[in-house]
This record gives C-alpha cells, sequence and structure tokens, in this order.
C-alpha cells in the first residue's frame, strides 16, 4: 500500500466572502454530478514545494463537496530522486540527460509503486514528472487517469522528454499552468489549463496580527530593527539564491543595514537542495545580516507567513518557474514583491499593473 497523507477538515462554506459566492456555488453543482467519486492525488512529497502546498488544501475541500478524495505519495530512495530532480531539470530545459542506468532506476521504482497501488478509484491525478509511468506498468484499470504536470515543459530536454512521453499514452487528460508550458507532440489529447491558487485560510496565510508575526520571526532569531528582504523558496538553481544574494550585496551598497532572508525548504524528492543550501550558508554565515533558515531548524507556515508579512520586500529570482505561489502569497498579504519573468510569475505581476502597495 501506497502511504497516505493525513489532511484535515475543511468546509467550502468557510469560504464565502472571500471567493465570489457565485463561484462557490459552481463547485458545489459541479460536484454533485462526482458526487461519492473516488479521486486520488498522488504525488512524490508530502511537503516541502508547491504541489504539497496545493493538495493540502485541494483534498480536504474535494471530501467537503462529497467526492471520496486522497492524497498518497510515492515510494522513492535517494537514487531514484536524484534521477526524477534531473527530469525536472531537463523538462525545464536543462542539457543534462539521462543515461540508460538512470532509467532503469526510474523504472524499477515505477514498478514497486505500481505494485504497492492497489486500491480502486474513478480518477488518478499524477502530479509532475515522477510518478508518470505508474499507469503504463501497472495498466490503467477501470479509472481515468490526468497528468497534472505544475512545471513548465515547453522547452524540454528532447532525450527526456523522449522517455517520459513514450509513458504518456495511458493518460485521458493532462492539466497544465498555462498554455506556454505544453510540451511539443504531447501525446494526450485532452488539455486544460488551470493556474493554482493560495487557499488564504491556511496557516500560511491566514491573518496574522503584527505583534504576533513579530515575536514568530523574534522566537527563531530574527531582529526586525533593521529593512527585510526575503525570498521563500527551495533551494533549487531555478529558484537561483545565490544570484539573490548577488542582487542583496548591491542593495546593501545603498542601504547599509539591509538584513537578507533566505528561507528554503528541504523537500523529499529534491536532493540537489542539500548541495545548494550548503554553498548559501557558506556565503551567509559570515555576515549578521544575512540569514538562513529551514523547515529541519522549525520554520513552517506560520513563521513563512510572518516573513512574507514582515518584509519589507519579499524577492523571487526565479529564472524557470512553474507558477511560483509564493509571489501571490506576499501579495495577498499586500507586501511589495521583486520577482523575475519566469512561468507564471507574469500571471500573479502583470507589466503595468500594480506597482504600489499600502501596507495597513
Ligand atoms: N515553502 C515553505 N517553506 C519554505 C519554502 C517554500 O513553506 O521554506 C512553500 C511556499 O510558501 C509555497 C511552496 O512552498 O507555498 C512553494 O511553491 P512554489 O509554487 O513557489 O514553488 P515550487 O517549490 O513548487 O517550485
Amino acid at each position: 500500500m501506497l502511504q497516505g497523507v493525513g489532511v484535515g477538515h475543511r468546509s467550502i462554506d468557510a469560504y464565502e466572502g472571500i471567493a465570489p459566492s457565485a463561484t462557490l456555488e459552481s463547485l458545489r453543482e459541479v460536484a454533485e454530478a462526482l458526487r461519492g467519486a473516488r479521486v486520488l492525488h498522488l504525488n512524490a512529497t508530502p511537503y516541502g514545494g508547491g504541489v504539497s502546498e496545493l493538495l493540502r488544501s485541494v483534498v480536504p475541500l474535494l471530501n467537503d463537496l462529497g467526492l471520496v478524495a486522497d492524497w498518497k505519495v510515492i515510494y522513492g530512495d535517494d537514487a531514484f530522486f536524484e534521477v526524477t530532480k534531473t527530469m525536472h531539470n531537463a523538462l525545464q530545459g536543462s542539457g543534462e540527460g539521462l543515461d540508460s542506468s538512470q532509467e532503469d532506476i526510474y523504472l524499477e521504482n515505477t514498478q514497486t509503486n505500481a505494485e504497492r497501488l492497489d486500491e480502486v478509484y474513478d480518477f488518478i491525478f499524477v502530479h509532475d514528472p515522477q510518478p508518470v509511468a505508474v499507469p503504463a506498468v501497472r495498466g490503467t484499470g477501470e479509472a481515468r487517469w490526468i497528468w497534472r504536470c505544475h512545471i513548465d515543459t515547453s522547452e524540454p530536454n528532447p532525450g527526456v522528454w523522449a522517455f517520459l512521453r513514450s509513458y504518456l499514452d495511458s493518460y485521458d487528460a493532462a492539466v497544465f499552468t498555462m498554455e506556454d508550458f505544453l510540451p511539443p507532440d504531447l501525446p494526450v489529447e485532452r488539455t486544460e489549463m488551470i493556474p493554482p491558487a493560495i487557499d488564504p485560510l491556511s496557516p500560511k496565510n491566514f491573518d496574522l496580527p503584527e505583534e504576533m508575526a513579530r515575536e514568530v520571526l523574534g522566537w527563531i532569531g530574527l531582529e526586525l530593527d533593521n529593512p527585510l528582504i526575503t525570498q521563500v523558496a527551495r533551494f533549487d538553481p531555478w529558484k537561483d539564491p545565490l544570484g539573490v544574494i548577488d542582487a542583496y550585496r548591491l542593495v546593501r551598497e545603498e542601504v547599509p543595514n539591509a538584513q537578507l532572508a533566505l528561507v528554503g525548504s528541504m523537500a523529499l524528492d529534491d536532493p540537489e537542495g542539500w548541495s545548494i543550501y550548503e554553498k548559501v550558508k557558506a556565503e551567509c554565515e559570515p555576515d549578521p545580516l544575512m540569514h538562513v533558515f529551514t523547515n529541519l531548524t522549525g520554520v513552517g507556515n506560520i513563521e513563512v507567513n510572518a516573513f512574507q508579512r514582515l518584509s519589507d520586500v519579499v524577492v523571487q529570482k526565479s529564472i524557470r518557474e512553474g507558477f511560483g505561489l509564493v509571489v501571490s502569497e506576499a501579495l495577498w498579504k499586500q507586501t511589495p514583491v521583486v520577482a523575475g519573468r519566469a512561468g507564471g510569475i507574469p500571471l500573479q505581476m502583470a507589466d503595468e499593473v500594480g506597482g504600489s502597495s499600502s501596507k495597513t
């Protein structure tokens, strides 16, 4: 049996006054036709990135709407996640491909996960590339399979794309964040574009009084007597944390007391994070105004909420990006954001729109 991820109970009614009533009503109507449908969301990690952030809200809301939804994560050892991170980077355009022994590691792990997926579902959403080959190896059964790709696969590494593509024939539909992310010659006929969204009621985003937010950051050792610039992101080359440090050093020439916080989570499926974390830490350690925080040292949702609320500027210096939920998270809190023009970020911060923000 695959490992299930426990989620809480949420009520769609709680979003009255936040989402338009008409939207909530149409959700209830659509869900009526799907009452009792057994739905599985399958991904690679229960924490540490945008996909787990989304599922933690979506799965309980599907249940509240009358569907029977589960969230499960695939099993993977270090070698497998090394391979899938290379695959992830290659799908975003990196030149490093997979050799045949890496493809074998991917398929051996897929076999294990396919055997462990023994429950029956009507709809199975497979998130990102890590579990993609499961239906091809296991057989699709009676379920309908949907690939939910969160990354920008518009210019994938041809070799890695050819490998992954051969396993996509089993899918009934695919969902992407935006049209621009569609890969060439996708073998799935039915596609939908669905940009993700933040959950205003989650601990990451709910209202946090300033005094309490200050206490939360004080507790982890951050004093707010100097201006604060923050990037909240996995330690990933595409999020460019070392580039953030370079940019911050330019800011210091004009604002000598500005402090920097790099807040990053270590996801189960992201072994590359460790080496980047070490580099970031080495850069920051000698300077008392440069801070590095991670989920491993107790920086969770509430702390991220406080950072996004109390920073003078939130930075998201992505070079390539999926959607970039962190941008909406900071904007929701009315914090100014400076971000790279990558992936879904322009969807959230269109050119010539906004440009000023008043914090109350
Ligand atoms: N996140 C977090 N702690 C961290 C770093 C990231 O909780 O130290 C969360 C962040 O708040 C956001 C998600 O992880 O909800 C990252 O999603 P995004 O779409 O920005 O990027 P991804 O990691 O999926 O590429």
